[in-house]
């Protein structure tokens, strides 16, 4: 004979829908299956009261049971629902709507039912390359193509790591759920967490024949041609990240990334300083002195400039936006043409008695004060604008 449907939830025959509810938490709380592992009696407990519930909760259902008992909703079996009952599916559906205000002890639970499914491949690891870059390759960005061992998803299994389609089964342990639940004792009273099944590692899946080209593994190592895209203005040291293009995950994890450590080439003629690129011109002293056309190379070919007479050394020219772009891509840099003048180490007899009259002569005393810059204005010259 079946319970009375106000006894198992314990309320009485007027009781207020709230009030329903509320007792319906409890006792479904109480003889939770998470609380109560292995216990068939608990179970049924469980059960009926879901029952009750679904017919208490309903007021047309209610209405009939009111006035004719078990018989007016599905017949005689105890289980009151066309003879089948509520499976627990049903039960922890109907959940959804009780528990759903997120104060459930159970809400780690529902979390891991609506998570199955996911992969349960571990994550690949990162590759870390360093790659470098001369200066005009960092002006205008490049894009080069590497050839990098790398593990790559197996293209027999489609990563699965399974032979072939029916060599897959559902894992037992989880009943392809992906996730075991541990109930664990705590100050608040029993807690259950749901973790990860370790039998398959929460695909739910388990392989009885695996892939032969990957053993099992779900990728390959290959050797494989990645295109990289440098963006223009990169600096020494800086690292790119290429989400998704390292190594392949084992079971078809997610793909790791690969990162790229910018090295740069030393440059022949340059010196990079920021966005800057400074170049150092050597003028012989005749040329300095009596003005001149020379041509400098910039990381875009060669330009000439114009050497006015009278050009001390330590002058800076300046040749706009023929430097680096910025990374973030506002704003160019300058180069920068630092003047040295050429000194001869060595000099012949006639040269000598050239530079014994020019000592001697009045203009070529140092005058002091008449607009030449020192040591930090030439550096303002240098860093300013
Ligand atoms: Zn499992
Ligand atoms: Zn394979």
């Amino acid at each position: 004979m079946a319970r009375d449907y106000y006894e198992i939830l314990g309320v009485s025959k007027g009781a207020e829908k709230t009030e329903i509810k509320k007792a319906y938490r409890k006792v479904a709380m109480k003889y939770h299956p998470d609380r109560n592992p292995d216990n068939k009696e608990a179970e049924e407990k469980f059960k009926e009261a879901a029952e009750a519930y679904e017919v208490l909760s309903d007021e047309d259902k209610r209405a009939r049971y009111d006035r004719y008992g078990h018989a007016g909703v599905g017949g005689n079996s105890g289980a009151g629902f066309g003879g089948g009952g509520m499976n627990m599916d049903d039960i922890f559906s109907q959940f959804g709507d009780i528990f759903g205000d997120g104060g459930s002890p159970f809400e780690s639970f529902f979390g891991g039912r609506t998570s199955r499914g996911r992969s349960s491949g571990q994550k690949g690891s990162n590759i870390r390359i360093k790659m470098a870059l001369t200066l005009e390759e960092i002006q205008n960005g490049v894009t080069k193509k590497v050839k990098i061992n790398k593990q790559e998803s197996c293209t027999n299994c489609n990563g699965s790591g399974a032979k072939d389609s029916t060599s897959v089964k559902t894992c037992s342990t989880c009943d392809g759920g992906g996730y075991v639940r541990q109930v664990k004792n705590t100050f608040l009273g029993q807690m259950q967490t749901t973790t990860a099944c370790p039998s398959c590692n929460g695909s739910g899946q388990q392989i009885t024949a695996t892939c032969t080209k990957c053993k099992g593994e779900g990728r390959n190592l290959n050797k494989a041609e990645v295109e990289i895209e440098i963006p223009a203005g990169v600096q020494e040291g800086m690292q790119l990240s290429l989400r998704g293009k390292g190594n392949a995950g084992k079971l078809g994890g997610q793909t790791g990334d690969l990162l790229i450590v910018v090295e740069e080439k030393p440059h022949d003629s340059f010196t990079r300083d920021g966005q800057n690129i400074i170049y150092d011109l050597f003028l012989n002293f005749a040329d300095a002195a009596l003005g001149t056309k020379v041509e400098v190379p910039t990381l875009d070919g060669a330009v000439k400039i114009k050497v006015p007479p009278g050009t001390p050394a330590g002058k800076i020219f300046r040749l706009k936006a023929k430097g680096l772009p910025s990374v973030q891509s506002y704003g160019t840099g300058d180069q920068l043409i630092n003047v040295n003048i050429w000194t001869p180490k060595q000099l012949t007899k006639e040269e000598k008695v050239m530079m014994e009259k020019m000592r001697e002569m009045e203009n070529f005393q140092p005058q002091i004060g008449q607009g030449e810059k020192g040591f930090f204005e030439r550096m303002k010259d240098y860093f300013g604008q």
